[in-house]
């Protein structure tokens, strides 16, 4: 990587950036808004209109010019001014969410490429696959272990803050309804490790499949000996192309968080008002809270201590090399479109070694969901309470165990835990219609769970780099230079 300009000199350039920014800001939203017909300020309507659509453009004239003195700055500004501009203009800015879906197009884009190369390319740089039963081990350990904390921590909450009780059910019945047929079962999980046809899976990315696939076929090169090299050339290659492709995508970062959280809200302001939208927020409030803190004690308390005690890390050093893809996963609401920041951070900011984040990031994002696990078992046993049922110790544990799968099972993407909670309701024997009474704020925790997935796989590398490979404490001490 280039080092940046000094920080004197970024300031100058951010602020270059603004004075022609704003100015700019303000010409546009003229046009766009005399484009939009009307004479100029001669009714309130034309003026409000003005100041709806240059508001906003300057706000991203701002960002842009703090992501010149660092893009996590950028980041963050993003975030935060997405939401001043929800709280001015509410549903208004609901027309911008096509400039967040610009950037999450581009980040889905460049997925199963990115996927497929850093994976073989990976397994080839371990050299020897016997290796991998080391790394893979640890890795399999390491998500066993974490996503179990995660539900069992979640079950505790559920049952302490007992969230259901408050949420009123109208008209709802005993579980009569009981199995739907529509749900996902265990099978259906151990089915979508294997593609008919890899193509599609790509096409649709499908990512377990796209994973078993690169795999197998990065293993067998190893194995190939002279003739396997100029593959693995062409795959490191390819692969090292690909980074640099992710560094050109991640400049959208800073606008597009601002897109996705401006627009996401202010739809959601724009359809149910804003009334109507903290009513549900209220009725929800303690299931909410109980997932909240769930996440919380998790993320802040359980993953960074085993990542101090493991690799003697600093936690908040780590965090901060990562928090660009940690608020990328909050605003998309999704592991998988997260991967390319993921690893390019956990990487470049944070040192760890390759072999191990590519091989456990790409995996992560699409098995190792934390957040998820934890979620799932607090929404089945919220319904369970609302309706009435109590639910023994033996069915619990039915819901920790089947949880943590709908983890496993559950894709990337944004409320795939949602699809796979029917199976955790079924594995109880509750109504599957269960699910409409925790729809309304599904969308919002969504992003919350997704950004603990993410520090679950980030750290997740780290773990595993100090467990499985014989680097004589490679970037233990942080990130290097
Ligand atoms: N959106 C989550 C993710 O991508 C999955 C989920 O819990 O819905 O990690």
């Amino acid at each position: 990587m280039t080092t940046p300009p000094p920080l004197s000199e970024r300031l100058r350039q951010a602020q270059r950036r603004l004075a022609i920014g704003l100015p700019l800001a303000v010409v546009l939203a003229f046009v766009m808004q005399w484009a939009a017909g009307g004479a100029p300020f001669e009714s309130a309507a034309w003026t409000d209109g003005f100041v709806a659509k240059a508001a906003p453009l300057a706000l991203v004239a701002v960002i842009l010019a703090v992501q010149r003195v660092g893009l996590l700055l950028g980041i963050i500004a993003g975030v935060v001014l997405a939401f001043v501009a929800v709280l001015a203009f509410e549903g208004a800015m609901g027309s911008w969410f096509w400039v967040g879906k610009f950037f999450l197009h581009a980040l889905k884009m460049i997925i199963v490429p990115l996927v497929f190369f850093a994976m073989v390319s990976g397994i080839g740089s371990l050299g020897d696959v016997r290796k991998l039963g080391r790394l893979g081990k640890s890795t399999v350990l390491y998500f066993a272990l974490t996503s179990l904390a995660a539900v069992v921590i979640g079950t505790l909450f559920v049952n302490v803050f007992q969230p259901g009780g408050s949420l009123a059910l109208p008209g709802a019945e005993a579980p009569a309804s009981v199995a739907a047929k529509t749900g996902m079962g265990i099978g259906d999980i151990v089915l979508s490790f294997v593609s008919e046809n890899i193509v599609g899976s790509m096409a649709e990315l499908k990512m377990l499949p796209i994973i078993v696939f690169s795999l197998v076929f990065g293993a067998v090169v190893t194995t190939l000996g002279a003739r396997g090299r100029s593959v693995m050339d062409f795959c490191d290659g390819a692969n090292e192309a690909m980074m640099k492709v992710v560094h050109i995508v991640m400049l959208l970062a800073p606008v597009g968080v601002f897109g996705l959280i401006a627009g996401r809200f202010g739809t959601a302001l724009a359809e149910h008002g804003t009334a109507a939208f903290l009513k549900e927020l209220e009725g929800l409030a303690w299931y909410a809270i109980t997932i909240l803190v769930g996440l919380a004690v998790h993320g802040a308390i359980v993953l960074p201590l085993i990542l101090k005690m493991v690799t003697g890390r600093s936690p908040v050093r780590y965090v901060r090399g990562v928090g660009g893809a940690l608020l990328t996963a909050f605003s998309t609401a999704s592991s998988s479109a997260t991967i390319p920041l993921t690893l390019e951070s956990v990487e470049e900011n944070n040192g760890v070694d390759k072999r191990a984040s590519q091989f456990v990031i790409p995996l992560g994002a699409t098995v190792n969901m934390n957040g998820t696990a934890l979620y799932e078992a607090v929404a089945c046993i919220t319904i369970a309470q609302a309706y009435g049922v109590h639910l023994t110790l033996a069915e619990q544990i039915v819901v920790v165990l089947t949880a943590t799968l709908a983890a496993i099972g559950a894709a990337g993407i944004p409320e795939a835990g949602l699809v796979t909670l029917v199976m955790v309701l079924q594995a109880v024997g509750l109504p599957t219609e269960g699910v409409a009474i925790i729809l309304a704020i599904d969308w919002l925790l969504d992003r919350f769970r997704t950004t603990v997935n993410v520090w679950g796989d980030a750290v997740g590398a780290a773990v595993v780099e100090k467990r499985a490979l014989d680097v004589a404490g490679a970037g233990a001490a942080g990130p290097p230079g």
